[in-house]
């Protein structure tokens, strides 16, 4: 049955990291709505434009662009088995839109949809944030103090060069949390409410975290 696995969680709780290892382990397309945003702001498009002035400021991006976005993509070929959602849906709005797309891609058929919840106190996170580098080149996570390059800058798996995301600050990182609380956290409730919801304690380490994950998803 066709696999549909969205995930939340606040900024920073270590989704993508294990998302990414999900992705590879059940062999689905691993989509993920920040990276296919910074995407479009590197190629300059006029969607990219757009949602450069919101992610600057920390703030959600205008629903209809993400919406347009995500249904070119989980329309491709490579989703037809399933898929592994990272921060998409962020709002009530768009897990309404994603309701929808999702029906007009899949129709009649029976698909198996849940929504992870990665739960992580707030403490942990804003220092996580500000010492969060990735690859320019494959988009591998690391962190200055829990999980450090071997050679400080560059990339272990590929050479490429660590960077910072430009809204990995404090004072940007605050907004997204404040967004998170606001917009993000009450999908908690709505996908608990329609029996969709699993949720795991993501304080831990990657392989500890990945070992409770490997249970919700099976
Ligand atoms: P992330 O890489 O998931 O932390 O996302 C970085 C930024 O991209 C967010 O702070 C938002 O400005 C924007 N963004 C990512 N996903 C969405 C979404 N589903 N809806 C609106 N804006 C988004």
């Amino acid at each position: 049955m066709k696999k549909e696995l969205i995930f939340l969680g606040p900024p920073a709780c270590g989704k993508g990291t294990q998302t990414n290892k999900l992705a590879q382990y059940l062999n689905l397309p691993h989509i993920d709505t920040g990276s296919l945003l910074r995407a479009e702001i590197k190629n300059e498009t006029e969607n990219g434009m757009i949602a450069k002035t919101f992610i600057d400021k920390g703030n959600l991006v205008p629903v209809e662009l993400v919406a347009s976005i995500i249904k070119d993509r989980l329309s491709k070929d490579d989703c037809k088995e399933g898929y592994i959602l990272d921060g998409y849906p962020r709002s009530l709005e768009q897990a309404e839109m994603l309701e929808v797309i999702n029906k007009e891609i899949n129709g009649s058929e029976e698909v198996d949809f849940r929504a992870i919840y990665f739960e992580l106190d707030q403490s942990v996170l804003v220092s996580r944030i500000v010492n969060r580098r990735s690859c320019a080149k494959c988009g591998e996570i690391y962190n200055l103090k829990s999980k450090p390059a071997k050679v400080e800058g560059i990339c272990d798996k590929c050479g490429g060069e660590l960077v910072q995301r430009k809204d990995d600050n404090e004072e940007i990182a605050k907004a997204r949390f404040e967004t998170y609380f606001h917009e993000t956290a009450p999908l908690i409730d709505y996908y608990k409410s329609k029996l969709k919801l699993r949720t795991i304690n993501a304080d831990g380490t990657i392989d500890e975290v990945w070992e409770r994950l490997l249970e919700v998803v099976k």
